[in-house]
């Protein structure tokens, strides 16, 4: 696709885009001239669809009128609530049905996955991530590993962008797993880092760390929503998520959490367990037959009872994504997007500042982040003054993430506008290459 750097081009993209009136689906906040802000912070906390409120209130008028009987005679009745997220859930994630759950929030759900698969030995006992890994992903991690009796110094393998680079290379991950493959009990990578946006290859990653008998675990809170995912098929062993990022499932939104079908039917694996794990059938006869009978699928990692108006969110928003067709249109969106952006901002006078997410569209997702190398809280602060959300990381990190589902393309112009990128018609129109999306 060819771009131009004319704002009627940025317009003529909007009018084009078949995904266009879904932004009509979303609360817009605004500014205090009226005006939406131009919002690229779905990768942080996503906008709330309008169908969400009266789905709350669906479950707060059965809790008033039905009291407990809402759990099997409610409108959604609360005993299988979980069960309406399940399909849309599997299809964000390429997964079976039985190989997903929604529940908990994403640090809670992988120190859950942990417990059934960070299982150390003497000799297989290291956990492989990449660095910066986001905090809490870093927390969970030496918890567990000093749990375990081990030494997170020593536990803990992180694969670091090489000198004077930002991303983390594939072959340097082939080359840790090569190097200390038979000591790593499991790989934990991030689908896309947040810091960055470099999306990882998850299919080559996991073959690789199986080869040498690691298990494989991928975060996929800047992932999901954002990029197609096909996890059952990449064989990968389990994935956790978050809801209130690009799935715009509001603040604290309930989570989720994949197990590959061959853990998930295994109902020897070792797990925490609680009565929303067990099955269903004898769930309730608990006190006759006190023994835990996990159901055979990702569901018996699940431990309490659901959070019912937190769940309400959720269906609203993977309807839309299922009523989108999917993460393949809105993928093609996406990529058109932040390549739109990328292009407008390589034309601004290059000392500004330096894009670090990877060039290459299949390596990256929505997000650009754009290193500013002067006065990187001023251009923040330029940005916060035009109405523009998007988020800052210490010290001169500036992450922008525009969402194939409420931002245009005439949003992304102005952005870059604001950035200090010209648009003048002097400077002919240059040419940006388009994958297909995967
Ligand atoms: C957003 C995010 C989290 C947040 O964790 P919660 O348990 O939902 O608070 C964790 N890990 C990564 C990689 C994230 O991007």
């Amino acid at each position: 696709m060819i771009f131009s750097a004319d704002e009627s081009f940025a317009l003529q993209l909007d009018a084009e885009d078949s995904l266009n009136h879904f932004r009509e689906r979303f609360h817009l906040p605004v500014g205090a001239d009226g005006k939406p802000f131009i919002y690229f912070v779905g990768n942080s906390l996503g906008l709330m669809p309008k169908a969400t409120r009266k789905l709350v209130e669906q479950e707060l008028d059965d809790w008033a009128k039905l009291g407990v009987d809402a759990h099997l005679d409610g409108a959604t009745p609360w005993y299988s609530y979980h069960e309406t997220l399940r399909e849309s859930a599997a299809r964000l994630v390429g997964a079976q049905p039985n190989e997903v759950v929604c529940m908990n929030s994403l640090t809670v759900n992988l120190h859950l996955m942990m417990a059934s698969f960070y299982r150390p030995t003497k000799s297989r006992f290291k956990i492989l991530m990449e660095e910066p890994a986001f905090p809490s992903d870093t927390y969970a991690v030496k918890s567990q590993i000093a749990h375990h009796g081990f030494d997170p110094g020593e536990a803990l393998v992180l694969v670091r962008p090489r000198d004077g680079e930002w991303t983390v290379s594939a072959p340097d991950i082939q080359a840790a797993l090569e190097n200390k493959g038979e000591q790593i009990a499991l790989v934990l990578l991030a689908g896309v880092n947040f810091f960055t946006g470099q999306l990882f290859d998850i299919a080559e990653i996991t073959t690789a760390a199986q080869e040498r008998g690691c298990l494989v675990g991928i975060d996929l809170a800047h992932a999901i929503g954002n990029v197609p995912l096909s996890l059952h098929a990449w064989n990968v062993d389990f994935a956790v998520w978050c809801s209130y990022k690009y799935l715009n499932s509001g603040p604290g939104a309930v989570a989720g959490a994949f197990v590959h079908e061959r853990h998930a039917a295994n109902t020897e694996l070792p797990r925490l367990a609680g009565w929303w794990g067990n099955d269903p059938a004898t769930r309730f006869r608990m006190h006759l037959l006190p023994d835990f009978v996990p159901v055979p699928s990702a569901d018996s990692w699940a431990i309490s009872n659901p959070p019912i108006l937190s769940m309400a969110p959720l269906r609203a928003s993977l309807a839309i994504f299922d009523e989108a067709g999917g993460m393949g249109p809105l993928r093609a969106k996406s990529l058109r997007l932040t390549s739109y952006l990328e292009f407008l901002l390589d034309r601004a006078p290059s000392k500004l500042f330096t894009i670090i997410t990877p060039r290459a569209a299949e390596e990256r997702g929505c997000q650009l982040s754009i290193l500013v190398h002067e006065k990187p809280k001023e251009l923040f602060a330029r940005l916060e003054a035009a109405g523009v959300k998007c988020d800052f990381r210490e010290p001169n990190v500036i992450r922008a993430a525009p969402t194939p589902l409420y931002n245009t393309f005439h949003e992304v112009w102005r952005f870059a506008q604001i950035c200090g990128a010209p648009h003048d018609a002097e400077v002919s129109s240059g040419r940006a290459t388009l994958l297909s999306p995967r």
